[in-house]
C-alpha cells in the first residue's frame, strides 16, 4: 500500500491523503471518501516517505488511466493556488471542463450552406423559431458555415440545424480547403506589421513577452494570423484568448479561412460536452490553434508553441469572483515556464504592460498607424455647458448625425448606462426610488416600465405617483441608452435606430444577428453600451459619439482614467475603418479636464506616461502590489469584526503596509454589509510570503463563519 495526495474540490487550504495498492500518477481522478460523502479528487503526488502511524482510507476507484492533467497544467494551477491564495481542489475544478468527459472525436472539417431554396427565402417565414431565422441569417451572410463558426454561435444551435436541413434550406457543403476562397485575397503585411512578425518568429523555441502596441485597425489580427499560420506550418500549437465579447463567428470564421485549419473554440456559453471535446483534442495535439476567452488559459496543449492575448487590458481577463485569477498574467506565467513567446496585444495596453515594456522586460513592437488609405479618425468636445443637451442629445450631435445619415453612413452612440433613467424622483418630497437590499437608487426603465436594480437585479413595477406623498408627476432624471433612443428617434425621424445593451441584446445570439445587421447597413444609428466598444469592423461607419464621458472622469477608482481612455478610443476606433475618414464627438461639462488632451489627439504613450507618473506618486499599480481582503455580512459589524481580527493578527514586515478598514464604495449589496481591507507592498515577495502566513491564521479567526470573505490578489478594483 502506498499513501496517495489527492486535491478536492471543497473551500479548504488542505489536501488529503488516502491509500492504494500501487502509486498513482498525479492528474489522474480517483473517488474517495471524505466524512460520509464520496467524492471525485485529482491526484496531486504520491509523498515518497511512508506517513508515520496513520492509518489512511482507501481509494475507492480510480477514473483515469492516463492523467486527465498533464505535468505542466497542474504546474500552472498549482501556481495559481499559491499566487491567488485559492484552494487547490476549487482552482484544479475550476479549470476542468464541467463534463470531465474523455471524449475522443476529433473536430470535425464539415460545413454548411444554403441550397437555391435557402438562399430565396424569407426571414418572416421562421415565425418565432428565433434560432433557425439567426442561423439562417448566419450562414447567408457567411457564404458557408463551418463546424466552429456554428459552435461560435452559442450552444443549442444543432437542432436548429437539423431543422433547416430538414426543411431542405441548408445543405452540408465541403469545407473550406487551406487557403481557399474565403481568404481576403492579396493582405500583404506592412512593413511595421512584418517587422512585428519577424520579431516574434524569430523567438520562437524561447520565453520573450512581446507588447504589440497597435492603434484600432492598425492590423494588429493580420499580425496574430501570420504567426499562428507560422505555428501551424511547423506543426505546433497557439493559444489565443480574447475579451468576453471578442469571440465572434466573423473571427473565428476569418482565423479558419486564413489558418486553412480547425480552430477550437471556448468560451462561457460553451456546452460541457463540446468544452471536453475541445480540450481532449488540444491536449492531444490534435488543435493548432485554440481561441477562447479568459478560462482557456488552462487549455491542456501537447505541443503549445506561442501564446496570444489580444486586448490584453480588457477587464474580462480578471475573473472578479471565486478564484479571481488574472488570465493575461497566467498566460504570461505558463509562457515562460514552457519558454515560448507571448504577444500582449492593444490599442491601450495596460499601465502593468506598458511599464514592463518601458523597462524592457517586454519587448515593445508598435503599429503606429492604420497604413496608407486610412487615417485615425478625428476628435471634437462638445461643451454641454454651452451647448445643452435633450434627453443625451446636443444640437452639434444631433446636426453631425443627420449629415453623416445623410450621407448614406452609419453612426454609433456610446452611453455606458441602460434603461430609461438612471434616477426616479419626486419633485414633492425629494423621494428617490431606492434599492431596499443596496445602497443605491432604481434605474427607471421604460420599455417594460418596470425599476431595476443594477447591482442587485431586484426589481418592482414603474409606480405612477410617489410611494411616500403619493405626488403624481414623478420625474425621470439623467440619460439611459433608453432615453437616448427615444431621443434619436424624434431627432432623426427617417433613420433606422437600434440600441444594443444587456436588455435588448443580452444572448450571444440576439447580439451576433444585431452585428450581422449593422454590417448589412439595415441599421444607420446604433446607440449602446460598452458592449459595441470591442474589436468589431464597421466599415461604413463613421461618426461615434459618447454621451456622456463625464462618468469616467470622476471616478474613485484608481483605474478610472485608465478605463475611460481605454473606453473611448476602443469606441472611436470603430470610426472610419473602411475608406472614409471616421469623426468622433465626445458630450462633457468639463471639458478643461486635463484628461482631454490626449484622449483628443488619441495618443495613449501621452497619456500612459502623465498615468504612469500619478500611479508611481500615488503608489498604486504597477508600482505598489495589493492584496485586497473582502468582508461581508448580513449585520455591518460582524464584516467590521472580521476585518478588526484580521488586522489584530498581522504581524507585518515592514515592506508591507496593511491600510484602514473601509466599508466598500457600495456598502450595502443584496442585503449585504460589505467592507473592504487592503494590504499593499513595493515588494510582491514579500507581500506573498506574508499573506500565507496571515491566511492561514485569517481563516481560523472565531467570526468568519459569519462572513462571506475573499482575499482578492492583484484586484482590478478597489471597489
Ligand atoms: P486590429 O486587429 O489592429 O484592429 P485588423 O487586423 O482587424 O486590425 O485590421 C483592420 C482591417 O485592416 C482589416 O479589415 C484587415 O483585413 C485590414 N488590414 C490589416 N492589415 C492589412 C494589410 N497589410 N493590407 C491590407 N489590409 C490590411
Ligand atoms: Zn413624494
Ligand atoms: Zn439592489
Amino acid at each position: 500500500m502506498v499513501a496517495i495526495r489527492v486535491s478536492l474540490p471543497v473551500p479548504l487550504r488542505r489536501s488529503f491523503d488516502y491509500e492504494y495498492e500501487h502509486p498513482l500518477a498525479p492528474g489522474v481522478r480517483v473517488r474517495v471518501p471524505l466524512g460520509r460523502r464520496v467524492l471525485t479528487g485529482i491526484v496531486i503526488e504520491v509523498p515518497t516517505e511512508a506517513l508515520p502511524g496513520i492509518t489512511l482510507r482507501p481509494i475507492l476507484a480510480v477514473i483515469d488511466r492516463e492523467p486527465l492533467l498533464s505535468s505542466e497544467q497542474l504546474r500552472l494551477l498549482r501556481f495559481a493556488a499559491d499566487y491567488y491564495h485559492h484552494p487547490l481542489g476549487e482552482v484544479l475544478f475550476a479549470a476542468l471542463p464541467g463534463a470531465l468527459k474523455r471524449g475522443d472525436e476529433a473536430v470535425t472539417a464539415r460545413a454548411y450552406g444554403l441550397t437555391a431554396m435557402g438562399l430565396a427565402a424569407e426571414a418572416a417565414r421562421f415565425g418565432r423559431a428565433r434560432r433557425q431565422a439567426a442561423l439562417w441569417e448566419a450562414i447567408k451572410a457567411a457564404g458557408i458555415l463551418n463546424e466552429s463558426g456554428l459552435k461560435a454561435l452559442g450552444p443549442g444551435f444543432r437542432p436548429a440545424l437539423r431543422a433547416l436541413m430538414a426543411q431542405g434550406l441548408v445543405e452540408e457543403r465541403e469545407a473550406p480547403a487551406p487557403g481557399s476562397t474565403l481568404c481576403p485575397d492579396g493582405v500583404v503585411l506592412r512593413p511595421d506589421q512584418r517587422a512585428a512578425c519577424d520579431a516574434v518568429r524569430a523567438a520562437f523555441g524561447t520565453f520573450v513577452a512581446f507588447l504589440l502596441f497597435g492603434v484600432t485597425g492598425s492590423g494588429k489580427t493580420e499580425v496574430y494570423l501570420d504567426l499562428l499560420a507560422g505555428v501551424v506550418e511547423a506543426g505546433g500549437q497557439a493559444l489565443v484568448l480574447v475579451p468576453e465579447i471578442g469571440l465572434t463567428p466573423q473571427l473565428v470564421t476569418r482565423f479558419e479561412a486564413r489558418l486553412g485549419t480547425a480552430i477550437g473554440t471556448l468560451h462561457s456559453a460553451c456546452a460541457a460536452g463540446e468544452r471536453a471535446r475541445v480540450w481532449s483534442a488540444a491536449a492531444a495535439g490534435r488543435l493548432g490553434v485554440v481561441v477562447g476567452t479568459r478560462s482557456a488559459v488552462f487549455t491542456p496543449m501537447k505541443h503549445l508553441s506561442l501564446v496570444i492575448v489580444d486586448e490584453e487590458h480588457d477587464a474580462s481577463f480578471k475573473q472578479q469572483d471565486g478564484f479571481r485569477y488574472h488570465a493575461r498574467d497566467l498566460a504570461v506565467w505558463r509562457a515562460k515556464r514552457l519558454q515560448v513567446p507571448v504577444v500582449l496585444g492593444s490599442a491601450t495596453p495596460s499601465l502593468e504592460s506598458y511599464r514592463h515594456a518601458r523597462e524592457r522586460r517586454y519587448h515593445l513592437l508598435t503599429l503606429p498607424d492604420r497604413g496608407p488609405a486610412r487615417a485615425l479618425p478625428s476628435v471634437r468636445l462638445i461643451d454641454l455647458g454651452r451647448d445643452r443637451a435633450r434627453d443625451g442629445l446636443s444640437a452639434p450631435m444631433i446636426a453631425a448625425l443627420r449629415a453623416h445619415v445623410a450621407r448614406g453612413e452609419q453612426a454609433l452612440l456610446f452611453l455606458n448606462r441602460r434603461g430609461y433613467a438612471p434616477v426616479l424622483l419626486c419633485p414633492q418630497c425629494r423621494w428617490h426610488a431606492p434599492c431596499d437590499r443596496c445602497d443605491a437608487r432604481l434605474t427607471v426603465h421604460l420599455g417594460d416600465r418596470r425599476l431595476r436594480c443594477h447591482h442587485c437585479g431586484h426589481e418592482r413595477p414603474l409606480p405612477t405617483a410617489c410611494p411616500a406623498c403619493g405626488h403624481e408627476g414623478l420625474v425621470r432624471v439623467g440619460d439611459g441608452t433608453e432615453r437616448v433612443e427615444e431621443g434619436l428617434r424624434r431627432a432623426l425621424p427617417g433613420a433606422r435606430v437600434a440600441r444594443v445593451d444587456r436588455d435588448t441584446t443580452g444572448s450571444r445570439l440576439a447580439f451576433n444577428a444585431l452585428l450581422r445587421k449593422v454590417r448589412g447597413h439595415e441599421i444607420d444609428v446604433l446607440v449602446g453600451t460598452q458592449m459595441l466598444a470591442k474589436g468589431h469592423d464597421f466599415p461604413n461607419m463613421t461618426l461615434v459619439g459618447v454621451i456622456h464621458a463625464d462618468q469616467g472622469l470622476h471616478g474613485n477608482d484608481f483605474r478610472a482614467d485608465e478605463q475611460l481612455f481605454a473606453q473611448i478610443v476602443q469606441v472611436a476606433g470603430r470610426a472610419g475603418r473602411g475608406d472614409r475618414p471616421g469623426q468622433v464627438l465626445i458630450q462633457t461639462h468639463h471639458p478643461a479636464h486635463p484628461l482631454w488632451v490626449p484622449l483628443a489627439r488619441l495618443d495613449y504613450e501621452a497619456f500612459a506616461e502623465a498615468a504612469l507618473q500619478e500611479r508611481r506618486e500615488t503608489a498604486f499599480p504597477p508600482y505598489t502590489h495589493c492584496a485586497l481582503l473582502r468582508a461581508e455580512a448580513r449585520k455591518p459589524e460582524i464584516a467590521l469584526r472580521f476585518l478588526e481580527a484580521a488586522k489584530r493578527l498581522a504581524a507585518t514586515p515592514p515592506e508591507v503596509r496593511l491600510g484602514c478598514i473601509l466599508p466598500a464604495v457600495l456598502a450595502r449589496r443584496a442585503g449585504y454589509h460589505r467592507a473592504q481591507l487592503l494590504a499593499t507592498s513595493a515588494q510582491r515577495g514579500a507581500l506573498q510570503s506574508w499573506l500565507t502566513a496571515w491566511l492561514a491564521r485569517v481563516a481560523e479567526i472565531p467570526v468568519a463563519a459569519q462572513v462571506r470573505w475573499s482575499l482578492d490578489v492583484d484586484p482590478y478594483s478597489l471597489f
